[in-house]
């Protein structure tokens, strides 16, 4: 029986590195609470990231949900579909409405000639997706923003270490939130961060993420616990020393798939975006059944019944959740439907062997009829 092949697997550094970065910790008790790991990783985060500022975070979801909070966001948020739930849950859970937005068939993200029109005297903010590290039309988006005084939170789960015209991609919209969950390109276990640029917001998320707590007899706001504790950080620092080389191998696995996928017909690929520098984070390939011949559920019971788990991301669409049925009009959503349906992400991890590629490639041809 061959060796089974997950979709992704995590990053880790030498379990040296991690033991030397976490012993000290053994002399001070220091294990949370924004202690010496959790400052030196955010120090080096900003600068790796290019971003005016950036606070950690338990989690990605976290930072969606504290970043509302902080913005003061009430009223309906225009948001995307094709996305993990946690977007979707963050607008709901702050109280808010999401109305969904196309996305574009090109890279996936929000159609921004589509958000116009669902803007209401409700309307307070636009929830953007960087989905699968493709970035979305952030001038367009900014544009309409200004235009119309919305509020702009970028949902840059996918997006670590991706660049739009030399920038860090956390640098644009009123705050943009990482996740550093271990099955991301970049994690620290869990982890996850906002980053922004005006100081009041910075101050907001700070007493926010603990409990809303300004001093030992002063408790200025209502907030959860979403602090990153010292063992988090410590991972985060290791995984970072090691991150530019862990992009450079996905970049060869993604390059393999390409040269054997491109060309072949009722396969689509996610297309280059110009002037983006991409961190390659995930291998999403469309199945046109007319065409191809098979479809996206012929391709991954292929690849599952030889023990390969590809998945389908992001299938179902958010608005067709249980938790939401009878809330969202689906086919005010089309072009991300027919994507839905349509999607395979194929694993793709750094060390991810060229031979697994190819074999992974062999069986999705053997189903083209
Ligand atoms: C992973 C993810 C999140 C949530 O991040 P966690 O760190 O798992 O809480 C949010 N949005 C998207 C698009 C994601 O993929």
């Amino acid at each position: 029986m061959t060796e089974k092949i997950l979709v992704t697997k995590s990053s880790m550094p030498p379990l040296e590195e991690y033991i030397d970065e976490i012993k000290e910790m053994w002399d001070t008790h220091w294990l949370t609470n924004m202690g010496p790991k959790h400052k030196q990783f955010q120090v080096m985060l900003k600068e790796y990231l290019s971003v005016k500022d950036i606070d950690l975070l338990t989690n990605g979801h976290m930072a969606l949900e504290l970043t509302m909070q902080a913005l003061d966001i009430h009223g309906e948020v225009i948001t995307t579909p094709f996305t993990f739930a946690s977007t979707t849950h963050a607008i709901v859970r702050c109280g808010c409405t999401p109305v969904f937005c196309d996305i574009n068939e090109n890279d996936f993200t929000m159609d921004s000639s589509k958000i116009e029109e669902l803007i209401t005297d409700r309307t307070a903010a636009i929830m953007p997706v960087h989905v699968y590290g493709n970035v979305c039309d952030i001038e367009t988006i900014e544009h309409i923003a200004e235009k119309y005084q919305l509020k702009v939170i970028y949902d840059a789960a996918h997006a670590f270490g991706v660049r739009y015209k030399g920038k860090g991609i956390g640098s644009f919209g009123d705050a943009s939130c990482f996740s550093f969950h271990a099955t991301k390109v970049f994690n620290s276990i869990e982890g996850g961060a906002v980053c922004f640029t005006d100081a009041e917001f910075g101050r907001r998320i700070g007493l926010l993420k603990n409990f809303g707590i300004h001093g030992p007899e002063k408790v200025e706001t209502v907030g959860p616990n979403a602090k990153m504790n010292e063992f988090c950080a410590a991972m985060g620092i290791c995984n970072l020393r090691h991150i530019d080389d862990e992009i450079a191998k996905r970049k060869n696995v993604v390059e393999h798939y390409i040269e054997r996928l491109s060309n072949v017909e009722g396969i689509r690929l996610n297309q280059k975006q110009e002037d983006v520098q991409t961190n390659y984070a995930y291998f999403p390939v469309l199945f046109e059944e007319d065409i191809f011949g098979a479809n996206r559920d012929d391709v991954f019971e292929a690849l599952a019944k030889e023990n390969i788990k590809a998945r389908k991301y992001f299938y179902p669409l958010t608005n067709t959740f249980d938790c939401y049925h009878g809330c969202f009009d689906v086919s005010r959503t089309p072009v991300a439907l027919q994507v839905s349906r349509q999607v395979l992400t194929l694993p793709l991890y750094a060390d991810l062997p060229l031979s697994d590629v190819d074999r992974i490639c062999d069986i999705i041809m053997k189903c083209k009829r």
